[in-house]
């Protein structure tokens, strides 16, 4: 006979919150391995000792985890969310029929609490996984993604209106005070064509910290650079830090490693090795890290050149000998861009009869010169480390450590944007991100103990009547 489900709402329930979340349900376990309690002391100074009570910290904390664990970067749908799942409204602490907080009070949460607050858990979390034994803290693969900003670009102006704003400004309080000027507000030539925006000519009016940037193949964005650094041992994330855009990746290797060294400290690790892609190449980070004794796998950048055609450097006389026997001697060091190059020049004069001057590189207009950066010691020794066998399996390593992470941070822990104004404030988002990342990898890794345990303690029927099996063949055979 068909069945007919009938609903009829009661009025009264008898329910127990905990006896509907399974023990083994993520969020049940979270609250079992992480003690959130710390967070009433850190977060004691951000507030009075008379006025309206506020969130609980760890509430408001656990409720940023659960935005970046289900992949939800909006605080409205992060209560939403919270609402309709009993798992979560266990693990924050909330019966079915209490209210949440409101979902504003989550971003003036997250603005009122520093930085430190955010790092002070991801170091807790971070010391779990070390006491698990997840990280070696030898080698660190280190690489850079771009964060969406929550800007627009149709919100770019001009750096020049806010120059004529500020003239505005003081003129008017000359007035004020009596001296009676014209304003005259002048218009930029060409002020009907439409200036192509840039960070060095335009800033976004909501977040002036969000940059322009662009990944190859796609399109310009307004981004954070967001630098993950990944233990190789267990893919465990040592270290997260937010940048503005319009930086390198080799301008932040160093402020990474310090941080690096900082989440290490007390735990005995220490890092030995980095490993980078090109985009880390620079004298000044080759530098620091040969400066504190780690050994850097850092392909070097295009345009440095390990061997000139046709040229034999002298280390010597600090010259370059050119296949028509001439030298190229030292004439100085110039500022180009960012960096130092120096120069070797030889007159033209004395290339006029050569030979080979149709395919010499160095030949120029008035003399033919070659420059040359002055951090080339670290590049050629660089140069010749990747060229070790060692370097090529540990770049293969680099890809499959890091890039996963990264994938898995942007694709499933919401770190595509960040919903938030300012530098300071998308720090906290990916350091939120790679908190959630390292809390999955550490459950992942204390359930897999435990059905390691679970199996040697006791072995299934399938398993014992094997070992049975080898037993009783081993007894035989000895007896023979
Ligand atoms: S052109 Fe000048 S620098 Fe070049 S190979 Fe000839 S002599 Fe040497």
């Amino acid at each position: 006979m068909q069945g007919k489900k009938k609903y009829q709402e009661k009025l009264f329930l008898n329910f127990q919150l905990s006896s509907a979340v399974p023990e083994d349900n993520f969020y049940r376990r979270l609250n079992q391995i992480i003690d959130f309690s710390f967070l009433y002391k850190a977060t004691n100074k951000y507030y009075g000792s008379e006025g309206q009570r506020s969130i609980d910290p760890v509430v408001f904390m656990k409720l940023m985890l659960v935005g970046y664990l289900e992949n939800c970067n909006s605080d409205r749908r992060i209560i939403a969310i919270s609402k309709l799942r009993l798992d979560i409204l266990l693990f924050i602490g909330y019966d079915i029929d209490e209210e949440l907080p409101w979902h504003s009070t989550l971003s003036r949460t997250r603005q009122l609490y520093g930085e430190e607050v955010f790092m002070d858990l991801f170091k807790l979390v971070l010391k779990q996984c070390i006491d698990k034994g997840m990280v070696s803290g030898k080698r660190q693969a280190v690489d850079g993604v771009f964060v969406k900003a929550n800007a627009s670009l149709d919100n770019m102006i001009s750096n020049d209106i806010l120059a004529d704003a500020e003239t505005y400004g003081k003129e008017l309080e000359e007035n004020d005070q009596g001296e009676k000027t014209v304003i005259k507000l002048e218009t930029p030539p060409n002020s009907t064509q439409k200036q192509k925006p840039a960070n060095k000519t335009h800033y976004n009016r909501n977040d002036p910290e969000a940059k322009l940037s662009v990944k190859p193949g796609k399109a310009t964005a307004l981004n954070y650079l967001g630098q993950v650094s990944v233990d190789t041992f267990c893919h465990t994330i040592t270290h997260i830090q937010a940048f503005t855009a319009d930086l390198r990746d080799s301008d932040c290797l160093s402020e990474v490693v310090q941080h690096l060294k900082d989440n290490f400290q007390g735990t005995g690790l220490e890092v030995e090795e980095i490993i980078a892609d090109t985009g880390y190449s620079s004298g000044k980070a080759l530098q620091y890290l040969e400066d504190n004794n780690i050994k850097g796998y850092i392909p070097n950048h295009s345009q440095f050149v390990y061997r000139r055609d046709g040229f034999t450097y002298s280390k010597e006389g600090d010259y370059y000998e050119c296949i028509n026997n001439k030298h190229l001697t030292y004439r100085g060091t110039y500022l180009a861009g960012k960096y130092y190059n120096k120069e070797y020049r030889i007159d033209r004069g004395e290339c006029k009869t050569c030979p080979f001057k149709e395919t010499c590189s160095a030949y120029g207009k008035h003399a033919s010169r070659i420059t040359d950066t002055v951090d080339r010691p670290y590049y050629e020794r660089m140069h010749l480390r990747m060229k070790s066998p060692e370097a090529r399996t540990i770049m293969r390593q680099r890809q499959s450590t890091v890039e996963p992470v990264i994938g898995t941070l942007v694709n499933f822990l919401g770190m595509k944007r960040v919903n938030t104004i300012g530098r300071s404030q998308a720090n906290k988002c990916v350091t939120m991100a790679a908190i959630a990342y390292n809390l999955k990898k550490l459950l992942k890794h204390s359930s897999e103990r435990a059905n390691d345990r679970l199996k040697h303690a006791i072995p299934c029927p399938i398993t014992r009547y094997t070992l049975f099996f080898k037993l009783l063949v081993r007894s035989n055979q000895t007896t023979i």
